[in-house]
């Protein structure tokens, strides 16, 4: 539900005839997003039972109509943000499962952001936060700190059945599963056009036909003898042409990721370009409600990408949280700075409508916009077992699931119990402060996973392959984390 929709609902509930403002306790009081999701909750509890913090707080204050219930207390000035209301507002995991189970789908996601900005200008950030964020936007410096990592790896980081533990514990960190470190990222390896090599023999796209009307099918969708692919002549004058906005995880730890897009893209006869100066999406910094880095951010990226999209077919996004920012939550970023700052956002706002447009995640593209589909379906079948987790802001957020299923057809897929149940990465806060709960949650995905007897898990999300690899870890189950863009890359490499 958009927060317009919400608008008008709250204020048929409420009795307001003002749509800004109510009058309480005989004081005119200003109507803000916070208030207006709380005042639409009608109490009916269908989100409890699916919550992914009150399956382990079995306490109604840490419930999605819990928060919304403290949340108006605290908007109409009933209750104080003192710490408890602190602590439990950064006790959500923004899985957004609520979002999908209520009825008015309240975005209860969007009131915690929103509670969260009053935490951070209340309580401030904390130093190591502030740190990591400095160094989110600041791409030579973190350049610079991972590869230092690297070459320090053997000294900081011992092997345990394939994963990387950090050598010296201290704090939340003590026996931590710690993501690949790389001698140099992503988009240093990579930057700016990469031309396909088989645009000449491409195996290519039938929407390609579809798109452009001037290509006439008869005489250009030619049959491939060798392997039975349908095909479509090259076409020189006008090849395709995506970007590749890639993620932080994917760009320092995960560069197998991007990698294995550009394969899929090569063999599809797509060019790639990689926008050299994208900017980190600003998830980290949003999540723990320091909004000016967030905007910060999603300003430099849509003053960079949106020039850019006129040359592009689409921009591709491998991970889940990424693109669920660039899609969803830019916009309630903006839409906070405005309420909270009193800064108009509205060229902003209509940046990133044209940038929207053109986003998509890579699975959702590659398998509703190409030939990949059919290709693979042509490919030999592997016996090796794998089941895929659904992240929350694929499944819930971008309704993204059966994509990635489909482009993983050549494998044995054996689906695990409750695939799309959070897998508790809950963001830095919960990661860090509040990791107890993330593993309390992470156990019950790697138990999942441990009973599908799946030799490969897969998500098209870093922070899950983050949290399931060390949940995994700790629960010794045995199954190796592989991104589907690297089972798909891997699948059209066998003959
Ligand atoms: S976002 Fe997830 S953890 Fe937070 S209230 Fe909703 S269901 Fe619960
Ligand atoms: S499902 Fe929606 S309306 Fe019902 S209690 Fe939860 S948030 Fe409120």
């Amino acid at each position: 539900m958009s927060v317009d929709s919400i608008n008008s609902l709250a204020n048929s509930q409420s009795g307001v005839q003002n749509s800004q403002n109510i009058v309480f306790k005989n004081v005119e009081h200003k109507v803000g997003i916070m208030e207006k999701a709380a005042m639409s909750c009608v109490k009916c509890a269908k989100c409890v039972p699916t919550c992914t913090i009150y399956s382990i707080n079995r306490d109604e204050i840490t419930s999605p109509r819990g928060y919304l219930d403290l949340v108006q207390a605290y908007s109409q000035g009933r209750l104080a943000l003192d710490l408890s209301l602190k602590n439990a507002v950064e006790s959500c995991f923004l899985c957004t499962t609520c979002v999908t189970q209520c009825p008015m789908s309240l975005p209860v996601d969007f009131v915690i952001e929103r509670v969260r900005v009053d935490v951070a200008k209340k309580y401030g950030i904390p130093l190591y936060k502030r740190f990591l964020f400095f160094l989110l936007g600041k791409r030579s410096v973190l350049n610079l700190v991972f590869s230092l990592g690297f070459y320090f790896n053997p000294c900081l980081f011992k092997d345990e059945n394939g994963r990387k533990r950090l050598r010296f514990g201290f704090g939340n960190l003590k026996n931590r599963v710690i993501t690949p470190l790389n001698r140099r990222s992503f988009l240093q390896r990579f930057n700016g056009l990469i031309e396909s090599k088989n645009k000449d023999s491409m195996e290519s796209n039938l929407q390609d036909s579809i798109k452009n009307e001037k290509l006439d099918s008869k005489e250009n969708i030619e049959s491939k003898s060798q392997d039975s692919i349908i095909s479509i002549e090259s076409n020189p004058q006008n090849p395709r042409k995506v970007g590749i906005y890639i993620g932080c995880l994917s760009n320092y730890n995960y560069v197998n990721v991007g990698v294995s897009l550009l394969k899929i893209l090569d063999r599809l006869g797509i060019d790639a370009f990689i926008p050299g100066k994208q900017e980190c999406c600003g998830a980290p910094a949003f999540f723990s409600g320091d909004i000016k880095n967030t905007t910060r951010l999603i300003k430099k990226n849509l003053d960079y990408l949106v020039p850019l999209l006129s040359d592009l077919d689409a921009l591709l996004v491998p991970e889940a949280t990424c693109a669920a920012m660039l899609l969803s939550d830019w916009h309630h970023a903006l839409e906070i700075e405005s309420e909270v700052f009193g800064i108009d956002n509205a060229e902003y706002l209509s940046k990133l409508e044209s940038l929207k447009k053109k986003t998509f995640m890579a699975s959702k593209w590659l398998h509703d916009f190409t030939r990949l589909d059919s290709i693979l379906s042509k490919r030999k079948k592997s016996q090796t077992k794998i089941t895929y987790h659904d992240p929350c802001h694929a499944r819930k957020v971008l309704k993204i699931f059966n994509e990635p299923r489909n482009l993983l057809k050549n494998y044995a897929l054996k689906e695990m119990a409750e695939s799309s149940t959070c897998c508790g990465f809950g963001g830095v806060t919960i990661q860090s402060e509040k990791y107890d709960l993330a593993k309390k949650i992470g156990d019950k995905k790697a138990w999942h996973i441990a009973e599908s007897n799946a030799e490969i898990v897969s998500a098209e999300c870093s922070a899950c392959r983050m949290q399931i690899d060390d949940s995994m870890g700790r629960n010794n189950v045995n199954a190796t984390f592989k991104h589907p863009l690297e089972l798909i890359a891997e699948s059209l490499e066998k003959t």
